[in-house]
C-alpha cells in the first residue's frame, strides 16, 4: 500500500454529499461498488428508495466455512448549526488530522474496509473470502441494514467486523435500542367546555409518569451495566383554547445483552393500557459476543499486536448496523473496530487520524489473512 493511498481513498469518499437526511448516497456507493469491481469482487446495490444505495460485495467463498463480514454506513449526519472552521467536504489536511463530515464517522472506516479488501482481493480464491457490506441510512435508525436484512443479497457470515469509530479498539458489542411512538386520542372541545371533550394530553401525561417508575427488573449486565429508557418527545395541543384530541410521545429504550425485545414491549403495552396506540419505529438487539469466544480471542491478540497492547472486554455506547445485520448473520461473533474517533463524531469540524486509518488496514488485512488461512 502506498502511504498515500488511505488519505486518497477517504478523501475522495468525503467529496460525496451523503448528509442524512436526506442521505442520496448512490453516488458515492456506486463508486465503492466501482472500484471493488474493478478489484475482481462481485457487487451487488440495493436501494430501498430512490437514492438511498448500499452495496455488498464478495470474494472467495467455500462451502466448508463462511465469510468474514466487514460492515460500514455511507451515509454521514448533518453539518450541525455551529460554523465550521475547514471545508467539510474537501478532505483538509492539518498535521495527522484528515477533516471532513463523515470523516471519523465512518468514511475512514469505509477507506480502510475498501484498501484491506483491494489489497487481498487476489489472494481469496478458494478461501471463505469477505462480504463487504456498505450500507445506506444508518444515522437515524439504521433503515438500510434494516432493509437488507429483509433480501436475499447479505448471504452468510461467519464473524462480523463493524468498522465504526473506536481509534481500532475492538468492542465486543453495544446496546440494543427500541424505539416507539405512542399516540393517545381524545375529544375536541372548546377550552371553555372541557366537560364536553377528552383531554388527550392528560392520557399522555399519565402515561409519561408511569414510564418515569418504569422498572426494568434486570440485572446489570457485567459490562454494559443497565438499561435506560428517555421520553424524548411531547406532541400535543393547537390551542390553549381548546381540548387537545391527540397525543404523542416518543420514548427511547437502550437494552442490555439477554434483554427479550417482545417480552419487554408487551410489559409496556400493559402498563400503558388499551388507549395507547405503540408504533415501534426501531427494533434492534443489543450485539454481544462473549469475549472468551475464539474468535474476539484472535481479533484480541491481532489488534493488540497493532495497537501495543492486549485489549480488554468493553462495549461502544451507541449503536450499528449489526444490530440488524445479526438477524440474517445469526450468532455470528461481532467485534466494532475501526480508524474514528468516537468522540469526534457528528462534532463541528471532525476529522480523524491518518495514521489510524492505515492501522486500520492493517489490522483488517491481519484479520482477514486469519479468517481465511491466506
Ligand atoms: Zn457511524
Amino acid at each position: 500500500m502506498s502511504e498515500r493511498d488511505a488519505v486518497e481513498l477517504t478523501r475522495a469518499l468525503l467529496r460525496f454529499d451523503t448528509i442524512n437526511p436526506p442521505g442520496q448516497e448512490r453516488a458515492c456507493a456506486r463508486h465503492a461498488g466501482a472500484l471493488l469491481e474493478g478489484w475482481g469482487y462481485r457487487v451487488d446495490f440495493h436501494e430501498y428508495e430512490e437514492g438511498r444505495t448500499s452495496v455488498v460485495a464478495r470474494a472467495g467463498g467455500s462451502a466448508s466455512k463462511a465469510p468474514l463480514c466487514l460492515t460500514g454506513h455511507v451515509d454521514t449526519v448533518a453539518l450541525g448549526v455551529a460554523p465550521w472552521t475547514r471545508d467539510p467536504f474537501s478532505g483538509e489536511t492539518d498535521g495527522d488530522r484528515l477533516y471532513g463530515r463523515g470523516s471519523s464517522d465512518m468514511k475512514a472506516g469505509i477507506a480502510a474496509i475498501l484498501l484491506a479488501a483491494r489489497n487481498l482481493a487476489k489472494k481469496l480464491s478458494g478461501t471463505p473470502g469477505v462480504v463487504l457490506v456498505l450500507t445506506a441510512a444508518e444515522e437515524g435508525g439504521c433503515i438500510g441494514s434494516q432493509h437488507l436484512a429483509r433480501t436475499q443479497l447479505l448471504g452468510k457470515a461467519g464473524a462480523m467486523i463493524v468498522g465504526e469509530p473506536t481509534s481500532n479498539y475492538p468492542f465486543v458489542g453495544h446496546k440494543g435500542s427500541l424505539k416507539f411512538h405512542a399516540k393517545f386520542r381524545g375529544v375536541s372541545a372548546h377550552g371553555s367546555m372541557p366537560e364536553l371533550g377528552v383531554n388527550a394530553i392528560y392520557k399522555a401525561a399519565k402515561a409519561v409518569s408511569k414510564l418515569e417508575g418504569f422498572d426494568f427488573g434486570t440485572k446489570p449486565h457485567p459490562v454494559m451495566g443497565g438499561p435506560t429508557m428517555n421520553v424524548g418527545t411531547f406532541a400535543a395541543g393547537q390551542g390553549v383554547n381548546m381540548v387537545p384530541d391527540q397525543a404523542s410521545i416518543g420514548v427511547d429504550i437502550r437494552t442490555v445483552a439477554g434483554m427479550d425485545h417482545r417480552a419487554l414491549l408487551s410489559r409496556l403495552k400493559d402498563l400503558l393500557g388499551k388507549e395507547a396506540e405503540l408504533d415501534v419505529f426501531s427494533d434492534m438487539n443489543a450485539v454481544w459476543t462473549e469475549p472468551g469466544n475464539e474468535w474476539v480471542q484472535r481479533v484480541f491478540e491481532i489488534s493488540g499486536r497493532h495497537l501495543g497492547a492486549r485489549p480488554s472486554a468493553k462495549t461502544a455506547t451507541y449503536n450499528t448496523d449489526a444490530g440488524n445485520l445479526l438477524k440474517v448473520y445469526t450468532g455470528a461473533p461481532t467485534v466494532v473496530l475501526g480508524p474514528g474517533e468516537a468522540q469526534l463524531a457528528h462534532q463541528t469540524d471532525e476529522y480523524c487520524s491518518m495514521d489510524r486509518i492505515r492501522q486500520s488496514v492493517a489490522i483488517y488485512e491481519d484479520l482477514i489473512r486469519d479468517w481465511c488461512g491466506v
